[in-house]
């Protein structure tokens, strides 16, 4: 067993669970709507709508995505699902329980199952710490573990998504885009949670690499049984990567049927046609990609 477990023991990882439609909840929001006030001195006052009624489910292990264009609210909905924002009506649930009642703690105890992978890494990390110091955060926070045993783990972390340990005295500057995407997935791993949150975390990435990361995420979930929410305006890579999905378009959430097309993307009639026309407003016609690219 790896010390971090027997000095800190926390859920163990759960390899094997793939997730699936009879897979138990983990994150629940159920009929969750947000309003912001606008306006103030010189403009009008006015509310503005910008969840209305959201339901979704994210089950253990499972990955579940949320494609839409910009303005429809996934960055709200991520700010709620993370807890650092509540919701005006409807529900949370993670883990069985209603949270976000109690604002002072936050997620308390639970903070540290809930990670979080953003768009940008480079703003995503501190430029003056170390690779070893970046994932060694949340094991400072969450863990006991020395510091002699912190760098250990961060380099097994490292290994984990598939970069060499030496890499743990870098400065951020002195990664790729794509290494430094793989510190932040390794930094979210650290602390062993139940759900990873993808903002769009692949999107600042080249085709390439969003691909090799993609098959890291997969690969990564099926080892450890970590659930991930993938939140992304691109169409294409939810049915590469999600069992289930829903479309939000304007507040509102509509579930993609993933079977309908065998595992491809197709919205449930009748909203196939506000979904098709949102595909041809986000996407450009996806290039072809040799079978034997270096992945
Ligand atoms: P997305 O991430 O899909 O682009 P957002 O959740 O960022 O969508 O925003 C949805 C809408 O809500 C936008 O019109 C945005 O201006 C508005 N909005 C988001 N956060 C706030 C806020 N704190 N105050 C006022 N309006 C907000």
């Amino acid at each position: 067993m790896h010390p971090a477990d027997t000095a800190h023991p926390v859920l163990p990882n759960r390899p094997g669970v793939t997730g699936g439609n009879d897979a138990p909840s983990l994150l629940e929001l159920r009929g969750v709507t947000r309003s912001y006030r606008t306006g103030g001195w010189f403009a009008p006052r006015q509310v503005r709508e910008v969840l209305r009624g959201v339901d979704l489910t994210v089950r253990e292990g499972g990955c579940t995505g949320v494609v839409g264009p910009s303005g429809a609210g996934k960055s709200t909905l991520c700010r709620i699902a993370l807890g650092l924002e509540r919701p005006d009506g409807g529900e949370v649930r993670f883990m069985g329980r209603a949270w976000g009642r109690d604002t002072r703690h936050g997620l308390g105890k639970d903070r540290r199952h809930v990670q979080v992978v953003f768009q940008n890494s480079v703003n995503a990390v501190n430029p003056r710490l170390t690779v070893e110091r970046i994932i060694g955060e949340p094991l400072e926070n969450f863990t006991t573990l020395d510091r002699r045993q912190r760098r250990a783990r961060a380099g097994e972390l490292l290994e984990q998504v598939r970069l060499s340990p030496a890499l743990l005295d870098r400065l951020p500057h002195r990664l790729s885009g794509g290494q430094l995407q793989r510190v932040c997935i390794a930094r979210a791993l650290a602390p062993r949670p139940r759900l990873i949150l993808l903002d769009e975390a692949l999107s600042s990435l080249d085709m390439l690499v969003q691909a090799r990361i993609l098959d890291l995420l997969t690969e990564l979930r099926r080892a450890t049984g970590t659930a991930y929410l993938f939140v992304t305006h691109d169409v294409r890579l939810i049915p590469l990567f999600c069992d289930e999905a829903a479309v939000l378009t304007e507040g509102r959430v509509a579930p993609v049927d993933m079977h309908a097309q065998g595992h491809a993307c197709a919205r449930q009639a009748p909203h196939q046609a506000a979904f098709d026309a949102l595909r041809a407003a986000i996407l450009p016609a996806m290039p072809a990609m040799p079978a034997d690219a270096p992945l």
